[in-house]
C-alpha cells in the first residue's frame, strides 16, 4: 500500500469511528500476504475485529449501567448444591425469551439460597445479547423513592425504570412499603406491564406480601399483574453463604437452617 493511500485508510477509519481496524490493519495485511487470503477475507477478517471490540464496549457499558451490586454468572452457580433450583428451566429463563415477550421472574427464597446470584447473572446474559437492564436493589429503590418525593421527582424515576428491557427488583419483602412506596411500585409494575420484563427477589411467598403492603387492595392488583405472565422460581435449601460453617459443625448446634438438626 502506498504511503498516501495508508494515510487515506487512516484517516477514513477515524472518520467513520472504526477505532479497532487501526490497531489491527498492519498485523492483518501482513497475515493476508502471508496466507493469500482473498479481498474479501481480508475485510472479513478488518470487519470481524471491528464488531468485536465494539460488543465488547457495548457489554462493558451495559454492565456499569446496570448497577449490579456484584458480578456473578450462570457458570458460577454450583446447581449441585441447591436442587430446588432446576437448572434446565434457569438455562432457558437465560436464552432471554421471557424478555422478548414481556414476562417477569420472581425469584423467591430464604436468604442465602443464591436468588440475587441468579438474578445477576439472568441480567448479565441478557446484556451479552445486547438488552438494556438495570438493577436496584428495594432498599435503595425506598430511598430513592423518599427523595424523589420531596424534590417532586417520581415521575422521572417512574420514566427511569421504565426504560430498561430488564429491571432487577433485588430483596423485596425485607422493609414493609408505605403507601407512597406501594403506589409508586404498583405504577412502576403497570407501567413494564406487557413491555419490560421485571425479575424480582423476595425472602417471602406470595401469601405474606399483604404484610409488606400498607395496602392490601394494592398488593393484590399488584401481584395480578406481575403474575399474569411470569415465571416463578421457589428455592427452597440451605443458605449456601453458611455452606462451609454447616461443614464445619459450627451450627449443628443450632440445626439448619431450615430446622433440621445436623446429623
Ligand atoms: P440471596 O440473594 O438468596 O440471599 P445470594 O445470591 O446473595 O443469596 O448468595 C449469597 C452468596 O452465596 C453469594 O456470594 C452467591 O454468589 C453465593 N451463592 C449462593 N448460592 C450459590 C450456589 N448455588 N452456587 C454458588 N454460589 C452461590
Ligand atoms: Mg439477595
Amino acid at each position: 500500500m502506498s504511503d498516501l493511500s495508508y494515510q487515506r485508510v487512516q484517516q477514513a477509519l477515524q472518520t467513520l469511528k472504526l477505532h479497532r481496524i487501526p490497531d489491527c490493519l498492519d498485523h492483518l495485511a501482513e497475515q493476508a500476504a502471508s496466507h493469500s487470503w482473498t479481498y474479501v477475507e481480508f475485510l472479513d477478517k478488518l470487519l470481524e475485529a471491528e464488531v468485536a471490540a465494539r460488543t465488547e464496549h457495548d457489554i462493558f457499558v451495559k454492565t456499569r449501567q446496570a448497577h449490579f451490586p456484584f458480578v456473578k454468572t450462570l457458570d458460577q452457580f454450583e446447581f449441585a448444591f441447591q436442587p430446588s433450583v432446576n437448572e434446565k428451566q434457569v438455562r432457558e429463563l437465560a436464552a432471554m425469551r421471557f424478555v422478548a415477550h414481556g414476562e417477569n421472574v420472581l425469584l423467591l427464597g430464604p436468604p442465602g439460597v443464591g436468588k440475587t446470584h441468579l438474578a445477576i447473572a439472568l441480567g448479565l446474559s441478557a446484556i451479552m445479547q445486547g438488552l438494556s437492564v438495570s438493577f436496584v436493589s428495594m432498599s435503595d429503590l425506598l430511598e430513592q423513592i423518599a427523595r424523589d418525593a420531596k424534590t417532586d421527582r417520581l415521575n422521572q424515576r417512574l420514566q427511569l425504570l421504565g426504560r430498561p428491557r430488564l429491571l432487577i427488583i433485588d430483596e423485596m419483602g425485607y422493609f414493609p412499603l408505605d403507601r407512597r412506596a406501594g403506589q409508586f411500585l404498583f405504577q412502576l409494575v403497570s407501567r413494564r406491564y406487557q413491555k419490560g420484563s421485571i425479575i424480582l427477589t423476595s425472602n417471602k411467598s406470595f401469601a405474606d406480601w399483604g404484610e409488606i403492603f400498607t395496602d392490601s387492595v394494592l398488593a393484590t392488583a399488584l401481584l395480578d399483574r406481575l403474575l399474569h405472565a411470569s415465571h416463578t422460581l421457589n428455592i427452597r435449601g440451605q443458605s449456601y453463604r453458611l455452606k462451609d460453617k454447616l461443614k464445619a459443625g459450627v451450627f449443628t448446634e443450632l440445626g439448619t437452617p431450615d430446622g433440621r438438626k445436623e446429623g
